[in-house]
């Protein structure tokens, strides 16, 4: 298929730039340098603004559900009522912490870790989540019924290795951290002299350090919770109980409404520490620690006084964000966030068309026949593996758009009243949901993520790939384009989520989902060594002076680049084989393949802060935006071979250093 649209634009290049010294910059540096951060972004890009767009749409669409008057039930009431209460700044600032009052007068009281053990349940259920995570999922050993997902949490900070880096910026970071937790307590009214309590916030706060830190120090880094093996551990009710035998983790659990006769536990370590460290620390530090927990999750939607707190430390302090966004902004993540399908039928109906649709199975159905050809080349890999891997690729599904079926939100209650009650219902709603299929047959028509979010994901339990109409958008998908521009930018990343099916996390589950061993010994090894050569080109990428990519961390992510990039690169040139042969002349003296990698580098540009490349390159799985663009180029022949770059280039790695995978 050819198109009339040719969206290279190259006054957005920078000349000065080589494409063999840096690709990225050379394709994307007159916008770059064109397009600062808006203040209220912490990083700026192709993806930030196709969000604005679709935010544009979105806002138009809740402002006119919150001016009609929808049935009660309806899918516009509740989206209506939702947004209206959060838009609501005088009734917030009425309420004040009144809607927090109902577990703030049991904090108060709980003198036991048995009451603390209620208290953690009932605030789990509203989404505070303290101490730990929880999900439920297709069973990682049977993937035709659901399992709770029992994991490590219960930290203020992104990760573990916050609490525990010892330079000097992170102990800076830390210090902000524990008065921002000061100033949290003390805007709930801590230190107000109550009897028993810590005398002020401050001392509150650095109890809740230091509780966090014994917490952070039994959590496994984020690499580790991606080491599949190491976090599939089933354990039943009486193996709870060994976890936890003083908290009583197995009568927590079925409080909580777990019914299913085992649970996976992530980190059994983490939950030994955690029994220990609830025992020895003081049951006021703990009151305090439920509290800050309170207050953190619904501190966005309290006073201003609890906003522009928040927003001083997770939003400038961590996200590198310079201002608030607008309140509508604000409501509409959080109404997307807690009733996302509801929102996501408003915006398909006018942003999403059946011709896109079908444009974009057509180019899954041809990305999914060049990863065939890709295992089929490969030549290291054995016979046997090779079959098997076969028959997972055979056993991919595919969803593009929206749901056929939309999620049930009818027992769930919105009303004008309040924005923290709206929140609490629907996470309480959510949770109750979860926890209600458990028994029942997987659902397979469910969707991770709302139809207008950006992204796009694999789902190794369910060995399915999902592209929400969200990210069906320009720069990456163009519905009248040709080939080479959507090939380079959303065939890539359908590329990339099918070939996350083959990733260091992926290979472990076979075609059904299930976690199952399928390579021969020697074919995993191979495998392993090949991933290693981009372990350690990523490890040695400098993002910022002394900050470098988190190999292993991102390993999944720059797997899936590569090899998305290069069976993209396969289909592009099996559709021009067998498409007119005007569409492989050249358009604008550029050819296809080379406007085939222009359109990657396109939809990978980005501005960041540095405080937000900081957050990202030690939580995030995603390499910062140059990396992700040049690094896979830098390995692929055919890239090299498009611009006439020699070896021994920046952008060309001679073949003893190349990465190759798929
Ligand atoms: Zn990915």
């Amino acid at each position: 298929m050819s198109g009339a649209t040719h969206p290279i634009d190259a006054a957005l290049f920078d000349p000065k730039t080589a494409a063999s010294d840096d690709f990225y910059r050379h394709v994307n540096g007159g916008w770059l340098d064109a397009n600062p951060i808006p203040p209220e972004y912490g990083a700026w890009g192709a993806g930030q603004m196709v969000h604005e767009h679709n935010q544009a749409i979105l806002r138009r669409l809740l402002e006119e559900a919150a001016g009609r008057d929808d049935p009660q039930g309806s899918a516009g009431q509740k989206v209506g009522d939702y947004f209206a209460a959060a838009m609501d700044e005088a009734a917030i600032a009425a309420a004040g912490v009144r809607p927090l009052e109902p577990y703030l007068s049991r904090i108060e009281a709980a003198g036991s870790v048995d009451d603390v053990r209620e208290l953690v349940r009932d605030l789990q259920r509203v989404g505070a989540s303290p101490l730990h995570s929880l999900g439920v999922a297709p069973d990682f050993e049977d993937s035709e019924v659901y399992l709770v997902y029992l994991g490590q949490g219960g930290l203020g900070l992104p990760e573990r290795d916050y609490y525990t880096r010892d330079d000097e910026q992170s102990e800076a970071l830390r210090r902000k951290y524990v008065t921002h937790v000061a100033r949290q307590l003390a805007n709930l009214g801590v230190g107000e002299s109550r009897p028993g309590e810590a005398a002020d916030a401050d001392e509150a706060a650095e109890g809740i350090l230091a509780f966090e830190t014994r917490l952070a120090e039994a959590s496994y880094t984020a690499a580790q919770l991606r080491d599949v093996p190491l976090t599939m551990n089933r354990h039943d009710f009486a193996a709870l109980d060994e976890l936890m035998p003083s908290f009583g983790l197995a009568g927590y659990a079925r409080d909580l409404g777990v019914t299913s006769p085992s649970v996976n536990v992530d980190n059994p370590g983490f939950f030994r520490a955690l029994d220990v460290a609830l025992a020895e620390t003081p049951v006021e530090t703990l009151r305090d620690y439920l509290r800050w927990h309170l207050v953190r999750t619904f501190a966005m939607s309290l006073t201003p006084a609890f906003e522009d707190e928040a927003f001083d430390f997770y939003g400038k302090a961590l996200g590198g964000q310079q201002e608030m966004k607008p309140r509508w902004k604000r409501a509409l993540a959080s109404v997307s966030a807690d009733i996302g399908e509801l929102v996501a039928q408003l915006y398909v109906e006018t942003a999403f068309s059946g011709q896109a649709k079908q444009r974009c199975e057509e180019m899954v159905d041809h990305l999914l026949a060049a990863m065939g050809r890709a295992i089929r080349r490969v030549d290291w890999m054995s016979d046997a593996t090779r079959e098997e891997a076969l028959r997972k690729l055979d056993g991919f599904s595919y969803k593009i758009g929206y749901p056929d079926v939309w999620r049930d939100y009818s027992d769930l209650e919105v009303a004008r009243d309040s924005f923290v009650q709206n929140r609490m219902r629907s996470e309480a709603f959510e949770l109750a949901r979860q926890l209600g299929r458990l028994g029942k047959p997987v659902d397979r028509t469910e969707w991770e993520m709302p139809a207008h979010i950006v992204n796009a994901y694999y789902h190794p339990l369910l060995n399915e790939i999902v592209f929400p109409a969200g990210i069906l958008q320009p720069p990456f998908f163009y519905a009248d384009a040709d080939d080479a521009v959507n090939y380079g930018a959303i065939g890539a990343i359908i590329g990339h989520e099918i070939t996350h099916g083959f990733d260091d996390e992926g290979s472990h589950f076979d075609a059904s989902g299930q976690l199952r061993d399928w390579w021969a010994e020697a074919d995993r090894a191979e495998f392993m060594r090949r991933a290693q050569v981009l372990v350690s080109q990523f490890d040695g990428y400098e993002v910022l002076d002394g900050l470098h990519v988190n190999g292993p961390l991102t390993l999944g992510e720059n797997i899936a680049d590569l090899g998305g990039l290069k069976i993209a690169h396969d289909a592009l040139l099996d559709a021009l084989a067998n498409a007119d042969p005007a569409a492989r002349e050249p358009v604008d003296g550029f050819t296809p393949e080379q406007r085939f990698f222009f359109s990657w580098a396109t939809v990978w540009r980005t501005n960041y802060t540095d405080e937000y490349l900081h957050l990202i390159v030690k939580s995030d799985p995603h390499s910062p935006a140059r990396a992700r663009v040049n690094e896979p180029l830098a390995n692929l022949p055919a890239f090299a071979a498009a611009f006439g770059i020699g070896d021994g280039s920046p952008m060309a790695r001679d073949a003893d250093g190349r990465a190759d995978i798929w």
